[in-house]
């Protein structure tokens, strides 16, 4: 019996992010923008992973749509034949940035909508927590 391959690969195509939510691992700046794999190194890894079986991808980051490039990736999964999700803060998404994705071809997207806020941890009742509990 043949073993099955993966069926969707999630790429952190970034770790920039213009929020700074306290308990994000982004801020140690893992890689740096300089750093980060270019827009032909993605492609080669989309060419691989459909060669692998893999019919999703998942796009996150960091925040994705802090590449200017995004799009380049989209469109090359959805010549490649995959299904493409963006996972976005929503931050810089703009309608006609949504509209160049979504004709590039993303499938889907989900994303916070909410105004950022600031963080406030609460017990599992909603109630604030305090060094007491
Ligand atoms: S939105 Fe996500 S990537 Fe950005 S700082 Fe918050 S947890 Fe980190």
């Amino acid at each position: 019996m043949t073993r099955p391959g993966p069926l969707g690969i999630i790429a952190e195509v970034t770790h920039r992010c213009p929020l700074h939510c306290p308990y994000c691992s982004n801020p140690v700046d893992l890689v740096a923008a300089g750093e980060e794999m270019t827009l032909l190194e993605w492609l080669d890894i989309l060419v691989q992973a459909r060669d692998l079986g893999v019919a999703q991808l998942h796009l996150t980051g960091g925040e994705p749509l802090a590449r200017s490039d995004l799009v380049g990736v989209v469109r090359a999964a959805h010549d490649l034949g995959l299904y493409t999700n963006l996972i976005t803060s929503g931050i810089s998404l703009t309608p006609n940035r949504a509209r160049t994705l979504k004709d590039a071809g993303l499938t889907t997207s989900r994303s916070a909508s909410k105004r950022p806020t600031r963080f406030s941890p609460t017990d599992w009742r909603g109630r604030p927590l305090t060094p007491e509990n």
